[in-house]
């Protein structure tokens, strides 16, 4: 690298606790539990040449075992240590040095590598999607969570379309009759044309997921996400060629995981987040590994807020291989009762828009402006 294009350094990994709340109408309830309020964290990178980055924990302890407190912890004791006086670029080689230092904890250092992204962005002058090798769109089409059934799920649609929304899924996975009955009631309230998934979040067993994908066939799921198991590759295999796609979800965190899915030949789509990757190159990789095989890539979402949304956008628009036909998940900051963040992500329900400014292009909250540590 010559003298002319230095590489600044980090001088500092601050992080603090952040827990948006979930609008009531729109909470979410899943086989994997109710997320009534985000347990996130946001991370704040100083470089030497006075960028300054952030990046949001997308975390969630039922996905990972993590929260904002560990996160917060793991920073402070541990994170910080590894990348303070290294050089910002490349990004993927101070992963690499957090993978070293720390085991697991995805999203904590897929946060931590957002705000590293960040940092290089605003330092270059440029979006991070053009970072990471895009941007091939500007706009991505999304969807939102509906969940419950009857009243509840009436009013959770309306409350959606109410923000604008027109394509959608359905939680499932709990009774496969009572799931059938739900996904029909979801299919009048959406219409008989409007985009309409459903996902079972591992709660079917094969017999079950089998029984629902049979009763819902009338109502067109126009795909079934992580019917069973995340690790019942065989079951999700057989679970293929029924007539509704197979998007796996909580089968994929790793680029490896991705390739046992590809030579098990488990899927039709796979649905990449930021948080489950450990970080934005990674997630790209592995969105270019789905295209090179064949499946179709989402991304998929932990309801990030606009910062993690943000990241989210990025990675969707560096992705040439982006799903055409099944909507992203980059709604996470619609479901909050309010958006804090100084300057918010600009999404209408219908599509997320990537922003024109370099870096993720999004301000963290003013009011979380004296807690970094
Ligand atoms: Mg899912």
């Amino acid at each position: 690298m010559s003298a002319a294009h230095p590489i600044p350094s980090v001088v500092a990994v601050e992080v603090a606790e952040f827990s948006p709340r979930v609008a009531p109408e729109l909470v979410v309830r899943g086989a994997a539990g109710v997320h009534d309020r985000s347990p996130f964290a946001l991370v704040r990178v100083q470089c030497s040449d006075g960028a300054v980055g952030h990046g949001e924990v997308s975390s969630t302890p039922i996905w990972s075992g993590e929260d904002g407190a560990s996160a917060a912890h793991f920073v402070r004791t541990v994170l910080r240590e590894a990348l303070v006086g290294q050089p910002l670029a490349p990004v993927a080689a101070l992963s690499a040095r957090m993978d070293r230092a720390l085991g697991a904890n995805p999203f904590t250092k897929a946060g931590v590598n957002a705000a590293l992204w960040d940092a290089l962005g605003r330092s270059s002058g440029l979006p991070v999607a053009v970072l990471l090798g895009g941007p091939f769109r500007t706009e991505v089409p999304v969807k939102l969570s509906l969940s419950g059934g009857g009243e509840a799920l009436e009013a959770n649609h309306a409350a959606a379309v109410a923000r604008g929304f027109r394509a959608f899924k359905l939680k499932v996975g709990l009774d496969p009759d009572e799931d059938a009955a739900r996904f029909a009631l979801a299919r009048k309230l959406a219409g008989r044309d409007a985009f309409l998934g459903m996902d079972a979040n591992c709660g079917w067993s094969r017999a079950d997921a089998a029984r629902a994908i049979a009763l819902t066939a009338a109502d067109r799921p126009a795909f079934v996400e992580q019917p069973v198991a995340a690790d019942d590759l065989d079951g999700l295999r057989e679970l293929r060629g029924r007539g509704v796609p197979l998007l796996v979800d909580e089968s994929v965190y790793s680029v490896g995981d991705l390739a046992r899915v590809v030579r098990a030949d488990a899927a039709d789509a796979v649905s990449v987040y930021v948080g489950k990757s450990g970080g934005l190159e990674r997630a790209v990789a592995q969105g270019r590994l789905a295209a090179a095989f064949g499946l179709q890539t989402i991304i998929g979402s932990n309801m990030e807020a606009d910062l993690g949304a943000a990241a989210q956008l990025h990675v969707a628009c560096a992705l040439e291989g982006l799903s055409e036909t099944i909507p992203s998940d980059i709604a996470g900051p619609m479901y909050y009762a309010e958006r804090v963040a100084r300057v918010p992500l600009d999404i209408d329900g219908r599509r997320a828009r990537l922003p024109d400014g370099p870096g993720l292009g999004v301000e963290p909250p003013a009011e979380l402006d004296g807690s970094f540590a």
